[in-house]
């Protein structure tokens, strides 16, 4: 069987156990079907260390180049990791740097299989989460209110004073903080949603809490619309598809009933919130697939779970990790089938749907690693290392090729 020819995406190798699931994934499921074209960045920390992480600003330069880019999980340091790598400084989230270079919105879609059933019992297909990944709490000023005292919202326009209104006439102590966002980021924010929706033919719903937040949600929402409607109404209406927008509290309720298989979009903290709510009601976070998509149409695929740090010291030990590859196996495939469709490749994005069929066959087989057996309640369910589960899905796979 000859491998199947491809186009450049950019790789980023990351840190720890999923650094060691990565190279067993290249080796036993995509080297031996795919002519691997990659233009590699290493992230793991040492190597951030080494160039001052330069290399995280690499690989998003390369991913705006190649427009494709698949990411390992990476540590982000705080100070114990500083002590133990021996950092010369508390680098930033790679993620971050990522995303304020791609300027993008983080998808977040669980990984359905029959044998893990969620704890929603409506729900049938997945919910992807749209997730603002810029401003609001995340980049607020805060103060904490040490007395009696009277709290101010002042803004000073270009020529001079324009704007000053009085907060709370403190009686006591308290609290205060000041939130902002920018109409070119919410713009961003409104492009790539209806863009991801329409590349995935789902409905897009999006709520905020403007009833209350009558110019700051607000704004998000006439933008959004404004943005719908002059845009994208005819290409959703030729698509079949919808997008409603809702009240934050109306949308939790018809997200509960419904049957999933749409795009549901949030601001910052409800995104962050929310996708922590929803890939624990899917069962899993090792089931949980993240794409970052930029609105110029750049895309970054990675798992949505961490280094999983805790095996990664047992596996140190020599012992045999039972760690989920899944959510890393999918930003591969997602990454490939991207690659495929811009390219007119049908081998590849046939490939990616083989390779991900090939791991949905191994745990309805019974064959799964600890994660999930516990979550899951047929009876001969096997409970297998990594590299075995990794070997049953290559098994699988090459039944399809
Ligand atoms: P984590 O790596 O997601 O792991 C937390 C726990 O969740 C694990 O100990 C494990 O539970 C379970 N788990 C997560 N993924 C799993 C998988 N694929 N298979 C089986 N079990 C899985 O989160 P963390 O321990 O908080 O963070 C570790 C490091 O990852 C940190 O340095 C953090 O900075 C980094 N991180 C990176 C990213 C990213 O790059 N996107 C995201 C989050 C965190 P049990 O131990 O109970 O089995
Ligand atoms: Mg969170």
């Amino acid at each position: 069987m000859s491998k199947i020819p491809m186009n450049t995406i950019v790789e980023m190798d990351g840190d720890e156990m999923t650094r060691i699931l990565w190279k067993m994934i290249k080796d036993e499921l995509l080297s031996p079907f795919v002519e691997l074209n990659t233009e590699y960045y290493d992230l793991g920390l040492p190597k951030r260390d080494e160039t001052n992480d330069q290399v995280t600003i690499d690989a998003a330069n390369a991913i705006k180049k190649h427009r494709i880019g698949v990411k390992c999980a990476t540590i982000t340091p705080n100070a114990q990791r500083v002590e133990e790598y021996k950092l010369k400084e508390m680098w930033k989230s790679p993620n971050g740097t990522i995303r304020a270079i791609l300027d993008g919105t983080v998808f977040r879609a669980p990984i359905i299989t029959e044998s893990i059933k969620p704890y929603v019992i409506g729900w049938k297909k997945p919910i992807t989460i749209a997730r603002h990944a810029y401003g609001d709490v995340y980049k607020s000023t805060e103060y904490r209110v040490p007395s009696k005292g009277k709290a101010e919202l002042l803004f000073t326009g270009e020529n001079g004073e324009t704007f000053r209104q009085t907060i709370y006439d403190f009686e006591c102590a308290g609290v205060l903080q000041g939130q902002y966002n920018k109409d070119s980021s919410i713009e961003s924010f409104a492009h790539a949603c209806f863009q991801y929706a329409l590349d995935t033919k789902q409905d897009l719903w999006f709520s905020t809490k403007d009833t209350i937040s009558k110019q700051y949600d607000q704004t998000f929402k006439l933008i959004f619309a404004d943005i719908y409607e002059k845009e994208y109404k005819e290409s959703f209406e030729k698509a079949g598809i919808e997008y409603f927008y809702t009240l934050i509290d109306d949308a939790v309720a018809r997200v509960i009933r419904s049957e999933g298989g749409f795009v549901w979009a949030c601001k910052n903290y409800d995104g962050d919130v929310m996708s922590d709510m929803v890939s624990t009601a899917f069962g899993s976070l090792a089931m949980m697939t993240s794409v970052l998509v930029s609105p110029d149409g750049n895309y970054e695929f990675e798992a949505a779970h961490g280094t999983i740090t805790r095996h990664y010291y047992r596996y140190l030990k020599g012992e045999q990790t039972s760690s989920n590859p899944i959510a890393t196996i999918f930003a591969w495939s997602g990454a490939l089938r991207k690659r495929g469709e811009l390219d007119g490749n049908k081998p590849l994005t046939d490939f990616a749907d083989k390779l991900e069929k090939a791991c949905l066959d191994t745990i309805e087989s019974g064959i799964m690693t600890g994660d999930l057996a516990v979550l899951c309640d047929k009876k001969d369910t096997k409970k297998v290392s990594s590299g075995d589960f990794i070997a049953a899905i290559r098994q699988n796979l090459e039944k399809m090729m």
